[in-house]
């Protein structure tokens, strides 16, 4: 595995066993995912013996979960997203999108009842910030909430539509993010919502021509009664998203390094062993060029990610480091899955070999949790103190 300034030999224990597990998970425990990427599954099998590993939120701590190192966790999001971004995007969700924000908005009652069965993986959940009209903007949302009889009422009522949502087919809880109409400035607030309660459909998206091996979906809620314990007590405003966002780029920004990675390693062995003109495609410049320039681009990201989380477990990360990081690695892994597709010739356009899955899977990851460009945006503005987004 490509690890050229030897970053693994400073890794501590807990590091290296969550990386070698999570290697023997995906080896052992994935069977071939080219084929459900073909179909346009996810393998569902999956979702309980990730819990199983401790995959889902590993770096949180309390109800039963494993408060591993920032750096573990994103190590892990590396491996994962090795496999293909439907794994990652699978635990990201889960972890990063649901139960970050019921650990660190959520009432006693709501930690005690998600988290240990979203642990688990007995339970999916799934994050409704998107709407149909309103992606890059989301502060724009319509989705509203108001109090069923006024302020004293029990009861939430929720309408609105979420769309591009990942596992909102498979999921039994969704966190939407909506409007809340019954206070004053109608401020964002988040809302468990069962996705078996009256007015709630889950459509699946089924035309993707990306990130294939995962389920994605649409939330349409229509005059859904919800208790009144289900929103989120500690979080109001857009931050409460945002945060939430945040703590998953932070896992994309390693993992497009893991797609880089396995593209690369793709290409080398490609290269070492087919041969033309008499010879191993390897020992030609032309191909060398592109793994030296595969490699040390692949090193760079690697570098970003390690000192991101080095930030993150210091306190000092800010989200526009995340921004520079999720921005810069997944535009990596978008460029450099081209190459090694194209070293592969005619092969690499088959499921048989990684790029080009990889390459499809990181058109999805350069536009959700934040386009390319609205992460130019925001360090735009971190540089300049000027806002350019409308
Ligand atoms: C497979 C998949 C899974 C997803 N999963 C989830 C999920 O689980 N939960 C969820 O809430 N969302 C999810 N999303 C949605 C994703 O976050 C949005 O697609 C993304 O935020 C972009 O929104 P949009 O698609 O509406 O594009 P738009 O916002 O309409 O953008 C279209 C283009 O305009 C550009 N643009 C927009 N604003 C500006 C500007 N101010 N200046 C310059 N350029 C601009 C964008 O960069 C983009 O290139 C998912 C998306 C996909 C494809």
């Amino acid at each position: 595995m490509l690890d050229y300034f030897g970053l693994e030999a400073d890794l501590g224990e807990e590091e290296r066993l969550l990386v070698a597990s999570a290697r023997e998970f995906v080896d052992g425990e994935v069977e071939d995912v080219g084929q459900h990427w073909l179909d346009g599954t996810f393998p569902t099998d999956l979702v309980p013996k990730m819990g199983e590993m401790g995959f889902y939120a590993p770096n949180l701590d309390g109800y039963g979960l494993p408060n591993v190192s920032e750096k573990a966790y994103g190590l892990l999001m590396q491996e994962l997203e090795a496999c293909d971004s439907g794994l990652r995007s699978m635990a990201s969700v889960q972890g990063a999108l649901v139960m970050y924000p019921i650990h660190a908005f959520g009432s006693d009652e709501q930690k005690e009842e998600w988290l240990p069965k979203l642990g688990t993986g007995e339970a999916v959940g799934c994050f409704g910030l998107t709407e149909p009209e309103h992606g890059s903007n989301p502060s724009a949302m319509e989705t509203r909430a108001e109090r069923a009889g006024g302020h004293a009422g029990d009861e939430y009522v929720l309408n609105g539509s979420k769309t591009w949502i990942t596992n909102s087919p498979i999921a039994d809880v969704a966190v939407v993010w909506a409007k809340d109409h019954s206070e004053d400035g109608d401020p964002v607030r988040g809302f468990l919502v069962e996705t078996d309660r009256d007015g709630v459909t889950t459509n699946e998206i089924d035309d993707k021509l990306s990130l294939r091996a995962s389920v994605t979906g649409e939330i349409s809620l229509q005059n859904v009664r919800i208790p009144k314990e289900n929103r989120l007590p500690g979080v109001e405003g857009m931050k409460g998203p945002l945060s939430c966002l945040t703590q998953a780029r932070f896992g994309i920004a390693w993992g497009a390094v893991g797609a880089a990675r396995d593209c690369f390693e793709t290409a080398r062995e490609y290269a070492t062993e087919r041969e033309q003109f008499g010879k191993p495609i390897g020992g030609f410049q032309l191909q060398q060029e592109k793994l030296a320039e595969m490699a040390t681009q692949i090193t760079l990201a690697q570098l970003l990610a390690h000192r991101l989380a080095d930030l993150k477990e210091r306190g000092e990360m800010r989200p526009q480091h995340v921004s520079m990081a999720k921005r810069n690695n997944v535009r990596m892994a978008r460029e450099q899955s081209r190459v090694a597709r194209e070293m592969l010739g005619g092969n690499g356009i088959t499921t048989d070999y990684s790029p080009m899955r990889h390459l499809t899977n990181m058109e999805t990851v350069y536009t959700y949790e934040g386009t390319h460009d609205i992460h130019t945006l925001i360090l735009g503005e971190d540089l300049t103190g000027i806002p350019a987004y409308e």
